[in-house]
């Protein structure tokens, strides 16, 4: 059995959207060891989508069609569907029903287009949709399967999850696919690829993914045997060391809230280079308040000195770019947290030259000082990451946060 993925909509052709229902429904696939095969996106247009339909009917046994289903004359999914397989659209009371009984529980009339929506292809069951108005559309004919799926991801993920994935299982041959999801933080993509390389290649029955951006790449392996996956995933592991962050596909802020939730420790950060990013990625996690204090970005010598409390000697004598200013920062964001919630916490500071340009003292660009101050004392690191100011600020933010997890784990800090 394999699948395929047709995202519809013209906003998707655009420079502002991305798909992202498929990588829902990849994964999904995943989990049950159905193959995805190809994916595509179409824009609005009938007869390329009726096109689309049939070479994806032709080539795979499930096909997914994503967005369309509105009310709008752009709508055109269940056209295309209905051209596509020779079936006609059949309107269908009880969904004519149900879409002016959720139009008067808004206190509003159901418009006429709506009714639009009320057509099923024939043949096909109907899939509830309890966050939209569009339901979405199972049509099986013997082993080939058409599902018409809503585009707002809302609507889309729990539909296929209650009235996708048990039919999808009742068709399978149970057979999921093991996977492993490990990451890992502060080695390159070819040094990691020179080491592990070796390890994976010869492993033909699992298929192993690589994905690389800066400061984090993540490996993924997918395979029938769990035991071969287990394996491998050891080995691996073993190469790669305490450099593996993640088992489980958690991101490095999620495993350092983790960490901070754990021991009770509340995070707060000084930050100047990174202006904030850090924050950012902290409380880009739900119930972030919990762990996260809060912070202060001190991005001037001045700030530096009133807001933080840096000592104005410190910052004339080493600069704001040393090792001692990161300290004084690291130091002071813990005492202001500590002082601010009666608890325990934890402080975290950067301080660097984010380029193009370096400092005065002959300090290239990508030089960085990351602090951490806790109850146990305080320690920096000067880290060196190169050139581009997007890329060093990121560096710095996972520097930082693998910073904390050493020490919380207490693992050697290179
Ligand atoms: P509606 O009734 O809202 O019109 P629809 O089934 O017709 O639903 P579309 O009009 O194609 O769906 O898309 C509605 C919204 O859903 C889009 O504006 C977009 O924000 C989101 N969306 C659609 N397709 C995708 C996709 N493949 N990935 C992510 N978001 C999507
Ligand atoms: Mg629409």
């Amino acid at each position: 059995m394999r699948a395929e993925v047709i995202a519809v909509g013209s906003e998707l052709l655009t420079p502002s959207k991305l798909d992202t229902n498929s990588l829902y429904i990849a994964r999904e696939l995943g989990q049950l060891g159905i193959p995805l095969v190809r994916k595509s996106v179409v824009g609005d247009d009938r007869e390329l989508l009726c096109e689309e339909i049939r070479r994806a009917q032709a080539c795979s046994d499930l096909v997914f069609l994503s967005g369309g289903l509105g009310p709008t004359l752009d709508d055109l999914t269940r056209d295309a569907a209905s051209d596509a397989t020779g079936r006609p659209l059949l309107m269908d009371e009880s969904i004519v029903r149900e879409i002016e009984a959720r139009f008067r529980s808004f206190g509003r009339p159901m418009a006429e287009v709506n009714k639009r929506q009320a057509y099923l292809l024939k043949g096909a069951v109907k899939l509830d949709n309890p966050r939209g108005t569009a339901p979405g559309q199972w049509l099986q004919d013997g082993a080939r399967v058409l599902v018409l799926l809503p585009g707002p991801p809302r609507e889309l993920k729990p539909m296929f999850a209650e009235q996708c994935l048990p039919r999808l299982r009742a068709m399978t041959p149970s057979r999921p696919l093991h996977s492993w999801h490990g990451r890992v933080t502060g080695i390159g993509e070819s040094d990691l690829e020179q080491r592990i390389g070796p390890l994976y290649s010869p492993c033909s029955t699992i298929a192993t993914t690589i994905l690389s951006s800066p400061g984090d790449v993540q490996i993924h392996l997918q395979g029938q045997h769990g035991g071969a996956v287990e394996r491998l995933a050891g080995q691996i592991s073993a190469e790669l060391g305490d450099a593996v962050y993640s088992t489980d596909g958690r991101s490095l802020p999620e495993i350092v809230a983790d960490l901070l939730r754990r021991t009770g420790l509340h995070l707060a950060v000084a930050e100047s280079c990174t202006g904030g990013l850090l924050s950012g990625r902290l409380t880009d996690i739900p119930g972030s308040s919990e762990f996260f204090a809060g912070g202060i970005v001190s991005y001037s010598n001045g700030a530096k000195a009133a807001w933080l409390g840096v000592a104005r000697d410190t910052l004339e004598r080493f600069r704001a770019v040393s090792g001692q200013t990161a300290r004084e920062m690291a130091e002071r964001a813990r005492a202001r947290a500590v002082e601010a919630l009666g608890e325990p916490a934890v402080g975290l500071s950067t301080t660097g030259y984010a380029g193009p340009s370096g400092g005065s003292s002959g300090d290239r660009p990508g030089t960085v000082y990351i602090g951490l101050a806790d109850s146990a004392g305080s320690l920096v690191r000067r880290r060196q990451f190169g050139r581009g100011r997007k890329r060093v600020r990121t560096l710095t933010v996972l520097g930082a946060l693998d910073l904390f997890r050493r020490r919380a784990l207490g693992l050697k800090i290179p």
